[in-house]
């Protein structure tokens, strides 16, 4: 077998609901099994969290958003609206996870909470590309949506929606993380998400050599 066989010539797998003979488990990410990564992957979150929140103010000042100059009621509806956003968007972000499943598996996704975060699983083998579309789709349409609400919103409301925003980028750590480990990954692999983990397949003999060469 070829040792320098380019990865982008391996043909990607369709989608699947039974793993196909040849493959089999490479790793499994489980964000809540796995202490030292739950803990990474919130530094992350609170990291971009609070990086977005100084570049944020270098825009808009953050007392705009707290300041009771414009009356009491302007800013407890502010407060109320924030709020009430940022649960919208937990059911929206995993809708986005959950349309993209079943465009590419045929099947519904399954939605569920575990108590901590909301999740989007599902029973399907994904090929790499599937995977990341599903895991990016979120962040990128909801980021877009977002920006052109802080384009148009005036200044005294644009800290209510930039904390979105937030919760958008830094609410998807877990996601990025995801995105990050896998698209250094060979091209071949399938991805199956129950929506608390993931575990990625390779074929068998492909893996052997891949991890006997490391
Ligand atoms: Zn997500």
């Amino acid at each position: 077998m070829d040792k320098n066989m380019d990865k982008k010539k391996l043909k990607a797998p369709s989608v699947c609901f039974d793993l196909p003979d040849n493959y089999e488990e490479l790793c499994r990410v489980d964000l809540q099994k796995d202490g030292s990564l739950a803990v990474l992957v919130n530094i992350l979150a609170l990291v971009i969290f609070l990086a977005g929140g100084v570049i944020g103010h270098q825009f808009v000042p953050i007392h705009t958003f707290y300041s009771m100059s414009d009356g009491m009621l302007l800013y407890f509806v502010r407060l109320a609206a924030a709020c009430a956003g940022v649960v919208l968007y937990v059911f929206l972000h995993e809708s986005v996870h959950g349309i993209f499943i079943k465009h590419y598996s045929g099947r519904k996704a399954q939605y569920g909470f575990t108590g901590l975060y909301a999740y989007a699983g599902s029973e399907a083998y994904f090929n790499k590309r599937q995977y990341l579309v599903i895991a990016l789709a979120p962040i990128v349409i909801w980021g877009i949506v977002l920006t052109v609400f802080l384009i148009y919103v005036p200044e005294s409301w644009f800290w209510a929606v930039y904390f979105i925003q937030l919760i958008n980028l830094s609410g998807a750590a877990g996601d990025l993380y995801v995105v990050w480990k896998f698209s250094g990954m060979r091209r071949d692999i399938l991805i199956r998400d129950s929506g608390t983990d993931m575990t990625v397949y390779a074929p068998v003999q492909e893996a052997d050599i891949g991890q006997g060469s490391r």
